[in-house]
């Protein structure tokens, strides 16, 4: 579970790494009153489980005159569709250098993994993509109880000293925690010294008993219909709708779209032995998603038996262009009727894919 960046910011003090003094303010709060403990110049920032808050408006400057407005503002909107609760007002730290530090886990060494760039304040995907040679990364033996100082000597490369025991207190947390990703984006410099300007802490949900958590995330509408309906469904900013049957299938229609140039709106797994009421149910599901230009369905008839599919995909009757691939059980009376009504059935998931590729562009 992501925990909020408060929350991931009290557990990051306690570790002694510094953060910005802040409070948390939620609807109806004084946050007047509340910047006051703060300063004078303050950054608002919304508490939403999304990441990018800042491009999409959810960090906000303010001062004492406008804080309590910006805080009314923001706690009366959405981030990328998730309605903001509560915000964290926080003074104004002047940034000097934005680093990146993370500490996951590497799977093919089974340690964890720590990345340090100078490159901070943007997305490490950005910056793996734009200047990978910028970001340094090196594993550290599960067994080591501290970070040794010839890595946090490589991992810093130049970087200033001062942010080399902010890498031993993050692998403190990480372990304490039983997190499988903990990151400061950005640990930052300033003329008062080091400050972790953001944070993110992702608990490992099979410890969250022992380490005292419980589920507190806001889903989306959409989250909520796809978990009452039992897919397992998880959002994306691309244009291509992707339903499937079992998670590698569904995983492989996504990296496929990817490789293909394409962009994957979502990840949903119909699971096994659907009909045309589940069908038609994932189908409109991903119909209502603004961001949709068309919709992949790659289903494996087994249980799950093709002509149902298609019942459940004409039910469904979204205005977006649907691409199918369906094998298996009842393969040709599914074809059929997909025909009957106008929808491309296409016998590969190479070609489906590319078609769909095709239509969003
Ligand atoms: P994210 O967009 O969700 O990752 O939110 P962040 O907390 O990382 O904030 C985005 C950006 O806002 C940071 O990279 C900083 O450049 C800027 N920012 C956040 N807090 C402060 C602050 O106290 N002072 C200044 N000058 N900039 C800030
Ligand atoms: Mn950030």
């Amino acid at each position: 579970m992501k925990l909020l960046e408060y929350e991931a910011k009290e557990i990051l003090k306690e570790a002694g790494i510094p953060v910005p003094k802040g409070i948390l303010i939620r609807a109806g709060d004084d946050a007047c009153a509340g910047a006051a403990q703060v300063g004078d110049l303050v950054v608002v920032k919304a508490q939403v489980d999304v990441g990018g808050r800042g491009k999409a408006g959810g960090i906000l400057m303010a001062d004492s005159s406008t804080v309590q407005d910006t805080a009314d503002r923001l706690l009366s909107s959405c981030i990328k569709d998730v309605p903001v609760h509560a915000v964290l007002i926080e003074e104004r730290i002047a940034i000097e250098h934005e680093y990146y530090l993370s500490i996951s886990i590497d799977r093919s060494s089974g340690s964890p993994l720590i990345l340090f760039t100078a490159s901070g304040g943007v997305e490490i995907e950005e910056v793996a993509r734009t200047n990978p040679e910028a970001i340094r990364r090196s594993t550290v033996h599960p067994l080591l109880s501290d970070v040794p100082g010839y890595t946090i000597r490589y991992l810093l490369n130049g970087a200033p000293k001062e942010l080399g025991p902010v890498i031993n207190r993050l692998y403190q947390v990480f372990r304490s925690r039983d997190a499988l990703l903990a990151e400061i984006n950005p640990l930052v410099t300033t003329p008062a010294g080091v400050y972790a300007a953001d944070a993110k802490i992702i608990v490992d949900d099979n410890a969250l008993a022992r380490q005292g958590i419980s589920e507190n995330r806001d889903l989306t509408d959409r989250e909520r219909k796809a978990e009452e309906h039992g897919f397992s469904f998880v959002e994306l900013d691309g244009s291509i709708g992707v339903i499937g049957n079992g998670a590698g299938l569904t995983m492989a229609t996504v990296d496929l779209i990817t490789v293909l140039g394409g962009r994957p709106a979502n990840f949903l797994d119909v699971g096994g032995g659907a009909d045309r009421v589940r069908v038609a149910h994932a189908v409109r599901l991903l119909g209502s998603m603004p961001g949709v230009s068309v919709i992949i369905v790659n289903l494996l008839g087994g249980i799950t038996r093709c002509d149902e599919v298609a019942a459940g995909i004409i039910e469904a009757g979204v205005s977006q262009q649907v691409i199918v691939r369906l094998a298996g059980t009842n393969e040709e009376e599914g074809r059929s009727m997909l025909n009957k009504h106008g929808y491309r059935m296409l016998d590969t998931m190479e070609e489906a894919v590319a078609a769909a590729v095709e239509v969003a562009r």
